[in-house]
């Protein structure tokens, strides 16, 4: 049992798993419960998983619910932090204007805040992981999709009512695909996993000469991220065109963030940084090029330290300074 006095309960609830610990200031994890996201039953069903997996968080650490002070939520979507509210999410079908926080707080007893996962993972960047003490970075997390936070002035960026840092949906290219926020060409649109995923489907059945369908044993559904990039490192000359374009539109993205907010460092996070220099080297190129000499010339690009951890943490992390911002006595 942690010997701490302040404790809080962090959810990071995405759309494919849910990650829940009890966590003290120090960012000490003293239980981890992973459990799936049952995203098809909807808000309910997916709210009954949150509590269960918070059952068991408190259980592997040994504690009960009273000793926690409150309760930090990261969730996916367009989230109003001060109302609560998950208005909408492109990961959880069924979503619209949830009262996640006062739901939670309703069914764990506990005083409850909630977050953008996005901004949560900066936020668990900033206080323990790789931007520790940088004022001014941007996180980015490039997987199924593109998400990430902004810090400016040492605070994450909120926006007025939280819905600020949805860096994946910025439009990079007008006419490009349909993102499934529902606009066209957004960054997670042309650069991430599922990006990478579609347009290699989309060559194999125009009858493009790839040995990517035979890594999937032959089946187009089964054809990933990972897929293709296992054929690029077999000397593919396809996959690797796949890459590169990828490379470039995430490049043209960073680019932009860059010339907007001239950040200290850019930490990069999520399962297809995985690729490394396959990916981040042709990125970088277009980066030099496009970004502003001087803000690119300052800019590090740091690898995420915290791994899967960044949201749950950041989201604890958030609860920490609500309470103490609200001026609510911690450890009571
Ligand atoms: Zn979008």
């Amino acid at each position: 049992m942690p010997d701490k006095d302040l404790l809080i309960l962090g959810i990071d609830l995405g759309g494919t798993k849910i990650l829940t610990s009890v966590i003290n200031p120090g960012g000490e994890m003293f239980s981890r419960d992973h459990t799936v996201t049952p995203a098809a039953k909807g808000p309910d069903g997916v709210i009954q998983a949150i509590v269960e997996s918070a059952e068991r968080a408190l259980e592997g650490a040994s504690i009960a619910i009273d000793r926690v002070s409150a309760v930090g939520v990261g969730a996916p979507g367009l989230a109003d932090t001060e109302a609560g509210l998950l208005f909408t999410s492109p990961n959880l079908p069924g979503w619209k204007d949830v009262p996640l926080r006062d739901i939670i707080q309703k069914k764990l007893k506990k005083k409850a805040f909630l977050i953008n996962d996005g901004n949560a993972a900066a936020l668990g960047e900033y206080c323990f992981g790789a931007a520790k003490g940088v004022s001014h970075f941007i996180y980015v997390t490039i997987s199924t999709g593109i998400g990430g936070g902004i810090v400016v002035d040492g605070k994450v960026l909120n926006g007025f009512k939280g819905m600020a840092g949805e860096i994946g949906h910025m439009v990079i290219s007008d006419e490009g695909p349909l993102c499934h926020c529902g606009n066209r060409g957004c960054w997670e649109a042309l650069a991430s996993g599922t990006a990478l995923a579609k347009a290699a489907r989309k060559l194999i059945e125009t009858g493009a000469d790839t040995t990517i369908l035979s890594l999937a044993d032959g089946k187009i559904e089964d054809v990933t991220a990972q897929t293709v990039q296992s054929a690029a490192e077999k000397g593919d000359s396809i996959a690797n065109q796949l890459i590169l374009k990828v490379a470039y539109y995430f490049g043209v993205g960073v680019a932009n963030l860059i010339n907007i907010f001239n950040p200290e460092m850019i930490v990069i996070g999520g399962g297809l940084s995985n690729m490394g220099e396959r990916l981040f080297k042709p990125a970088h190129e277009v980066v030099k090029e496009r970004a502003f000499n001087r803000a690119y010339g300052t800019v590090r690009f740091v690898k995420a330290a915290l791994g899967r951890n960044s949201g749950v943490l950041g989201a604890a992390a958030f609860a920490f300074d609500e309470m103490k911002r609200a001026g609510f006595k911690l450890g009571a």
